[in-house]
């Protein structure tokens, strides 16, 4: 459920008119929701009560300050996966006890950094990272709490780019090395063993993947204890699918989730839990908002060309992903349906939001917008084609504000630097 209606015809962001904003703001822009926000954190929260269980949600979704400020008040804790999200999550008022560090190829520098800023939890994905970590806690004159991130190899049955937990991803310690590394880890002065992580990829789905991987956590757990190595904390990671569209049948809810986490890990109770959900707090509570800018027959095609672009919301280009399209005035519900191509202006093909796509009768000017923009929209853009990427503004209540400003042409160029060498404008003189 999210909180993007329409009220006598006319969308609404919570209490306010998207046209209003559209007015102040101009398009293409990102709009977020407050409300949504929040209910989707605590859907999590409800659906592992009674658990100790830590929400990092996952900033790579969207890490806008104003995002990240709303679920810090809520009390959640982050997964990062830079430095620069580390720094994104610290200044939204996330502290380091709540921030998991995760990602394949963290650097010394952000080893460091992350040390610095007393993090949670470092999840070490490879027996390079744990010697690096090693070497640098012991530098420091620090202990680096680690979990160590396996990879349980199961098929996660989502897009191929977004799968994470086969043995041929990039991800992750291999399931049957990771009592080697554990034994290695427990040996190390600079090491503390606190737990084990899997991920396995994002829009899933299907509970079953899930949970396979969890009852192959739960054995190694098992084992890693018989062997005398105790795991206080298990991480669940993230990857709970949304329902990009009304049509198929919609994705697990949190609520089935987290009764599966109770069945798998029975006995377990005692246990500190975290779950890193990124997609699923963010994706529907964003829009994108664009106008149309032309309307335009080739060969039998209708176009519907947009001033929002593949550099301001890449997924269709990049994974093939749906998004649900429609007008921010309400069509009548008797309305005919036409059957529009919807694309971007930048000068690739690939540029192609929605091909085919029965729609109601839009015209030049008219505003529409896309549902479920709120995960891997913004933190993707680009200035692809020099175009200022959308701005984004937040939704509360009957309130709003620009929580990113669209960048002026003059922020962009001022970005190069034209190497003394080159002179001035102008052909050369020698
Ligand atoms: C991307 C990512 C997540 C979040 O995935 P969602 O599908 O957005 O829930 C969680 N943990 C890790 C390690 C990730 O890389």
């Amino acid at each position: 459920m999210d909180h993007f209606l329409y009220r006598d015809g006319v969308l609404h962001a919570e209490d306010v008119p998207v046209p209003g904003i559209a007015a102040e703001v101009g398009t293409p822009f990102y709009c977020y929701s407050t409300a949504t926000l929040e209910r989707h954190y605590s859907l999590f929260v409800e659906a592992l009560g009674g658990l100790n269980c830590l929400i990092c949600y996952a900033v790579k979704a969207n890490s806008n300050l104003a995002v990240l400020r709303t679920l810090a008040r809520l009390g959640s804790g982050a997964d990062v996966v830079s430095e620069g999200e580390f720094r994104r999550a610290l200044a939204a008022g996330i502290p380091g006890e709540r921030i998991i560090f995760s990602g394949v190829g963290k650097t010394r520098r952000e080893l460091q950094f992350a040390l610095e800023n007393n993090v949670r939890q470092i999840n070490v994905e490879s027996e390079p990272e744990l010697h690096l970590l090693n070497e640098v806690a012991l530098a420091m004159g620090v202990v680096a709490p680690m979990s160590m991130r396996v990879n349980p190899d199961v098929d996660a049955k989502t897009h191929e780019k977004i799968s994470t937990g086969k043995a041929e991803n990039k991800f992750g310690i291999a399931y049957e090395d990771a009592p080697r590394l554990y034994r290695v880890a427990a040996d190390m002065a600079g090491i503390d063993v606190l737990g084990i992580d899997m991920h396995i990829g994002s829009q899933l789905t299907d509970l079953a993947p899930y949970e396979q991987a969890y009852v192959l956590m739960r054995d190694l757990v098992e084992r890693l204890e018989a062997d005398g190595i105790p795991i206080p904390r298990l991480d669940l990671g993230g990857g709970l699918g949304v329902p990009y569209t009304r049509d198929n049948q919609p994705p697990p809810l949190p609520f089935d989730y987290g009764a599966m986490v109770r069945r798998v890990f029975a006995g377990m109770e005692d246990r500190e839990f975290e779950i890193e959900p990124g997609r699923l707090i963010a994706a529907n509570s964003g829009i994108l908002v664009a106008s149309t800018v032309y309307v335009k027959e080739n060969a039998g095609r209708r176009f519907l060309i947009l001033d929002a672009a593949m550099n301001d919301l890449i997924r269709p280009a990049l994974y093939d992903a749906w998004h649900d399209i429609e007008p921010v005035i309400e069509a009548e519900a008797s309305a005919p349906k036409t059957t529009f191509d919807v694309v971007g202006p930048i000068c690739e093909s690939g540029d192609t939001f929605a091909k085919q796509r029965p729609m109601p009768n839009i015209s030049q000017n008219d505003l529409v917008f896309f549902r479920s923009a709120g995960a891997y929209g913004a933190v993707m853009a680009s200035e692809y084609n020099t175009r200022p990427p959308a701005p984004e503004v937040i939704v509360s209540g009957d309130r709003f504000a620009i929580a990113r400003p669209r960048l002026t042409y003059d922020d962009i160029l001022a970005k190069d630097v034209i190497p003394d060498w080159l002179g001035e404008a102008g052909p050369s003189e020698d």
